[in-house]
């Protein structure tokens, strides 16, 4: 008689009780299910949270919304790679799998981080169109279908973080806004009446080291789930600032 071999995903995850405790790994030894992800793996060891030693602790803290790569909140990085963990099937990831949260944003606890600064920043540069009131103003601005098309590609961004993750130049040293936030400044200044905010929104970019610290590395296209056309965003605003620094005083 056959004798079943039971099969195992082995992960590898970086735990840290607080933002001030040090970090450590703990490895876990789960039954393998069919067309698992690490969302699934991860609700597995909350369930039953015993180590691959056989040693009980704590289970482990990440957040997870809408389990379709749509929230962007559960990136973490895995394998190496930034990414969610919805979308990260275990049967494609080499074993043990390594699980540790990103490292440009506060840690809060375990895989859990603190992505504020995006948020933060999206209101800096002011990423909303303007409007003068709730009451119905009648139709909007007709927009060329072609620019609406453009349009909708940079609306797919999800604010999940990865593209800073991956920037090597988002870090302790540099004031660099990052590509997420770009590309949210080209994506309401190329609309008809998000445009009256467009120099404010430049001028919120230009200050500091927010478009200039871009060292073009192109990580963040390469890493983005949404596949943003960030290159072509940050290009652009690149352009409107030169025309800005060039120009914009004849309008004062
Ligand atoms: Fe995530 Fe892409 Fe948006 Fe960056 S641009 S936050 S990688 S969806």
């Amino acid at each position: 008689m056959a004798i079943a071999i039971r099969k195992t995903v082995e992960l590898k995850i970086q735990r840290q009780e607080s933002p001030k405790a040090a970090p450590h790994c703990e490895s876990f030894s789960i039954p393998y299910k069919d067309k698992m992800n690490i969302i699934i793996c991860l609700m597995d060891i909350r369930r039953n949270p015993i180590t691959k030693t056989g040693h009980r602790t704590t289970p482990v803290a990440w957040e997870c919304s809408c389990l379709e790569e749509i929230c962007g909140a559960c990136s973490m990085v895995i394998n190496g790679k930034v990414r969610q963990a919805c979308s990260a099937l275990v049967d494609q990831l080499e074993q043990p799998i390594t699980i540790a949260p990103m490292t440009k944003f506060p840690l809060v606890r375990d895989l859990i981080v603190d992505r504020s600064v995006l948020f933060e920043n999206l209101k800096r540069v002011k990423a909303w169109v303007p409007i003068d009131g709730t009451h119905d103003l009648g139709p909007g601005v007709r927009l060329d279908p072609e620019l609406a098309q453009e349009r909708y590609e940079l609306s797919k961004c999800m604010t999940c973080g990865c593209c800073l993750e991956a920037c090597p130049q988002v870090n302790d040293r540099s004031s660099f806004i990052g590509a997420a936030i770009l590309n949210a400044v080209q994506l309401f200044n190329s609309h008809p009446t998000g445009a009256v905010l467009k120099g404010e929104r430049l001028a919120a970019v230009m200050t500091g080291d927010g478009i200039a610290d871009c060292g073009n590395a192109q990580n963040c296209a390469e890493v983005c789930p949404k596949s943003v056309p960030l290159i072509t965003s940050i290009a652009k605003v690149n352009k409107d600032i030169t025309k800005e620094l060039l120009f914009g005083w004849l309008d004062k």
